[in-house]
């Protein structure tokens, strides 16, 4: 009789920070919208080679379509494969159009002084791990409801993630997962009246790991 003993680590990602946690090939690994409603932007990188990323431009033409689904697997910029979805009970509405808000971008919007953006949130995790490449990759903007109308046009809209959907990877090498809990709530992209709220990393591994 095999005897299979399931682990889960946690990490918290404080609503409007940003973590990075090490995934090693053939790991599951969840990210929980834990109270609903917010946009978590991710990224993977190879940790042989941190400049080595998951792309949304190229995972965009394997998958033929511009949000992942179950079953797709997403690729790194030279086509290569790097994480598998295999299961999402969030709703499946997921961004991979628009790249990480940054301080221009609150600038343009009219905010006076620093506010807290994924692109630093990128660079502080990955620097902490001393893994951080020389450039920030469009994330995957897991749980951002963007929808394209017929005539071209992006229409952004509230996140419908239920609290506690999740979207779970199948990690194809080993890697270092991004999560930022977007501080954006100029535009609510993350609801209406409320501050960014918490996510969770969830790595599942067995004893055998
Ligand atoms: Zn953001």
């Amino acid at each position: 009789v095999q005897i299979i003993l399931r682990y889960t680590t946690s990490t918290v990602v404080p609503g409007g920070e940003g973590r990075a946690v090490a995934v090693r090939a053939g790991q599951r690994v969840q990210v929980v919208n834990t109270h609903g409603g917010q946009v978590a932007d991710t990224w993977a990188i190879a940790q042989d080679d941190p400049t080595v990323h998951l792309s949304v431009a190229h995972s965009r033409v394997a998958i033929g379509a511009v949000s992942p689904r179950v079953g797709d697997e997403l690729v790194d910029q030279l086509r290569q494969p790097i994480l598998r979805i295999v299961g999402d009970s969030s709703g499946g509405r997921h961004d991979t159009l628009l790249p990480a808000c940054d301080p221009a971008r609150y600038r343009s919007l009219g905010v006076v002084g620093a506010h807290r953006n994924c692109q630093s949130n990128f660079i502080e995790a990955t620097t902490a791990l001393g893994v951080a490449p020389p450039f920030v990759p469009d994330p995957l903007n897991l749980f951002q409801d963007v929808q394209v109308t017929p005539s071209g046009s992006l229409d952004l809209r509230s996140s419908p993630a239920l609290a506690g959907s999740a979207v779970e990877f199948e990690a194809l090498r080993d890697l270092i997962l991004v999560v930022s809990a977007c501080p954006m709530t100029v535009i609510p992209i993350s609801g209406e009246g409320s501050g960014p709220r918490d996510v969770e990393i969830r790595i599942a591994y067995t004893g055998a790991d």
